[in-house]
């Protein structure tokens, strides 16, 4: 299509296009080619990108922190905001791991004549949840009713009940979901499951893998938590039922896997690699980094490895672990200082998340974990995510 043809329209239907199929990295070099070319954006185009931004899953590391803040700056030079350009920075920002930020927008809107929808408690809820705001969080949630009729639906009560899981309230959570008018999703139930592990709640963690199970019947995560959660306990009965339970149901664990794409090239890795052709060169540099990380006061924490593991090999295979493999490639294979993404199908385990933040600390780098839950950001020795997750 020439310049010739291309008109506001055209741009915005495209740009539109990409961030509605989850492309907001190409959405948003749209939206610079466009700037670049001379069109101005109206309020509809940054609407568009603004989304695309809420929604991206595909922004890459070296540019997402950079992609954060532009969106914000396209958001605070916007001079038509209304509901629904506030809603998509709002998500995009809690979604991206910068909860306090988006509290900070939604006060902004709260001060002004936007009206907060269901859309947005959505988000304020999610990330009350991820900085452990809990008077802040019941208090935007009752006011929903009461200041705003809007009735909560099962998204709202389960941001609500992974709040008060998150920070130990598991009583008030159980009577939450007790009262609420729906039935909590296998969603809630898994977050509210990893709160349990969190908290070592041994008891409500088996209830939760059981409703999980009850809703769906090979979900393989929920037990394989639940066993660990018993062994690390040293309840190894009770952890042996488990897996009886999954041998006789046949139910497999997805094997969890990392990968990091350099160049055009993505490298995959299971825990204890042997396929990979320098997986030796990623031991090695794993064994000089563990050192560091002990000096650093680093500890493993034997409680993510199996039962038949808490032992010296299975600090080895602890330090074995995909992200683990996956991060140290990265580490080797880019320049100092350039920051690097990792993704993983499951959720990133406790012990990864504390080794990374160390390393981030003694590499001096940006390292961002998107795992399937969401985006970690360490550097410095902590984690955008707050350890909330
Ligand atoms: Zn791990
Ligand atoms: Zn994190």
């Amino acid at each position: 299509m020439g310049d010739s043809v291309r008109n506001h329209v055209s741009w915005n239907c495209m740009i539109a296009v990409y961030g509605q199929h989850g492309h907001g990295r190409k959405a948003m070099e749209l939206f610079q080619d466009m700037a670049r070319r001379g069109f101005t954006a109206d309020a509809c185009t940054l609407a568009s990108v603004l989304s695309a931004f809420a929604t991206a899953k595909d922004l890459v590391a070296d540019q997402e922190c950079g992609k954060v803040a532009e969106a914000k700056m396209l958001f605070d030079r916007m001079t038509e905001r209304n509901t629904v350009s506030y809603n998509s920075i709002i998500a995009g920002l809690a979604q991206h791991g910068h909860a306090a930020e988006a509290l900070k927008l939604v006060e902004g809107m709260l001060n002004s004549e936007y009206e907060l929808t269901e859309i947005t408690f959505i988000s304020v809820l999610s990330a009350c949840s991820h900085t452990g705001k809990i008077d802040e969080g019941w208090d935007y949630f009752n006011s929903m009713k009461q200041k705003y009729e809007i009735d909560p639906c099962e998204e709202h009560y389960s941001c609500m009940i992974d709040l008060l899981a998150r920070a130990r309230k598991f009583d008030e959570a159980e009577e939450l979901i007790t009262k609420m008018p729906f039935s909590l999703s296998p969603v809630g139930w898994t977050s509210l499951l990893g709160a349990c592990r969190t908290h070592g709640n041994m008891e409500l963690g088996a209830r939760a893998t059981k409703e999980i199970l009850h809703l769906s019947p090979s979900n393989a995560s929920a037990p394989v938590v639940l066993s660990n959660m018993y062994a690390s306990a040293g309840k190894w009965e009770e952890a042996a039922k488990i897996r009886k339970l999954m041998r006789d149901q046949d139910i497999r664990k997805k094997p969890g896997c990392s990968w990091i794409e350099l160049g055009r090239t993505v490298h995959i890795f299971v825990a204890n690699e042997v396929s990979h052709p320098r997986i030796k060169e990623v031991y090695r540099f794993l064994e000089v980094m563990s050192e560091k990380m002990r000096l650093a006061g680093y500890v493993p924490d034997v409680r993510w490895a199996l039962a038949k593991d808490q032992t010296e090999e299975g600090e080895v295979r602890l330090r074995h672990h995909s992200e683990k493999l996956a991060v140290a490639f990265g580490l080797m294979n880019t320049k100092e200082g350039e920051p690097i993404l990792v993704m993983k199908n499951l959720r990133i385990c406790g012990d990864c998340h504390n080794a990374i933040k160390i390393i981030s600390a003694i590499t001096h780098r940006e390292i961002t974990v998107r795992d399937a839950h969401r985006f970690h950001c360490f550097s410095d020795g902590s984690c955008s995510c707050g350890d909330y997750w």
